[in-house]
């Protein structure tokens, strides 16, 4: 055998999957946020990317394509190199998104690989600090009587925060004004500034405000109250009967990946969601993370599809164009 039929075996055997995933990741990855930075999506992701690249030996470069209620950011990746280069946050948008819009770019099943599930994580309802009453019942009321002054301010169409929001519309049984933004963190900034009066955003992006005292915090979605606002109840306890709105985060690539490098990242996702550094950084707004095979989390996203359809037909929720 001659030097470059040896080349063209050495070649030949590095081009395996087996090898690109032994090999991968060999530059910076690049993590896509669907919100704004500064906001829950933006937060969770770029602790998954430190923990995520010091494992896996190479920088994860996070890159925000906010937007669109969330759907710019899984078209950047469908239209990706399925190469395990260009990966994102995956959200719970991306299983509402087509109960919400008429046309998509994107299918959510079919063209993405499914890496893993990260967190689950509860909503906070926040108000302006003076809207009127103190007590949440007597708050419901006031929200009624003066709909045409009361805004709910969200991250996005499809965005969780848009979610929740339709979900306490259609149990008050009143529509308000709606005001999208790219973000909790630019919707925070506004409820602050006194331009909307209300919101439904992760804890974490509210929690300095609402320890200032400058956002009141009027109930948590969660099954259980949050550790970090102990006298605040969940919307269950506050009368709305199953209000079972999390918003959950995961990771996901175009889909044809190689097997190899899905099963690399799935790996590390799963180690480093047990490493009491990342647990700590996720801990602020989340329950426990939740690790996932990539066979499980896209069962998951499959069954999030059918509950929010049927939610969506249920509570009679309009489609955006
Ligand atoms: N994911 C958030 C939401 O759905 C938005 C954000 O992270 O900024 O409301």
């Amino acid at each position: 055998m001659n030097w470059t039929s040896v080349a063209a075996l050495v070649a030949f055997a590095l081009a395996t999957p087996q090898a690109l995933a032994q090999g991968y990741p060999t530059k910076p990855v690049a993590l896509l946020v669907p919100f704004a930075a500064g906001g829950p999506t933006d937060t969770v992701a770029r602790s998954l990317a430190q923990s995520m690249g010091k494992a896996l030996g190479q920088t994860i470069v996070v890159e925000n394509a906010p937007g669109a209620g969330g759907t710019i950011a899984p078209t950047k990746l469908k239209n990706a190199a399925p190469d395990g280069y260009t990966l994102l946050i995956a959200h719970i948008g991306m299983s509402t998104a087509p109960s919400l819009y008429r046309t998509l770019p994107f299918k959510p099943i079919e063209d993405f690989e499914h890496i893993g599930q990260v967190v689950d994580v509860p909503m906070t309802f926040i108000g302006k600090k003076d809207l009127p009453p103190n007590d949440f019942k007597a708050l419901v009321d006031y929200v009624k009587a003066n709909k045409e002054k009361v805004t709910l301010a969200n991250a996005g169409i499809g965005a969780a925060s848009h979610l929740c929001g339709l979900l306490f519309m259609s149990a008050i049984q009143t529509d308000l004004t709606t005001v999208p933004y790219k973000g909790t963190a630019p919707a925070i900034n506004d409820l602050l500034g006194g331009q909307t009066q209300a919101m439904f955003p992760g804890l974490a992006a509210a929690l300095p405000q609402i320890r200032a005292g400058k956002i009141r915090a009027l109930a948590v979605t969660g099954r259980e109250r949050s550790p970090q606002l102990p006298d605040v109840p969940t919307m269950e306890q506050a009368g709305f009967k199953g209000f079972d709105a999390m918003q959950w985060y995961g990771s996901a690539g175009p889909a044809n990946m190689p097997a190899e490098v899905v099963k690399r990242l799935n790996d590390t996702q799963v180690q480093v969601l047990r490493d009491p550094e990342l647990r700590e950084k996720l801990a602020v707004e989340a329950v426990e993370p939740w690790p996932m095979t990539p066979a499980e989390f896209g069962k998951f996203i499959q069954s999030e599809v059918q509950r929010w359809s049927a939610l969506a037909k249920a509570r009679n929720i309009h489609l955006e164009d």
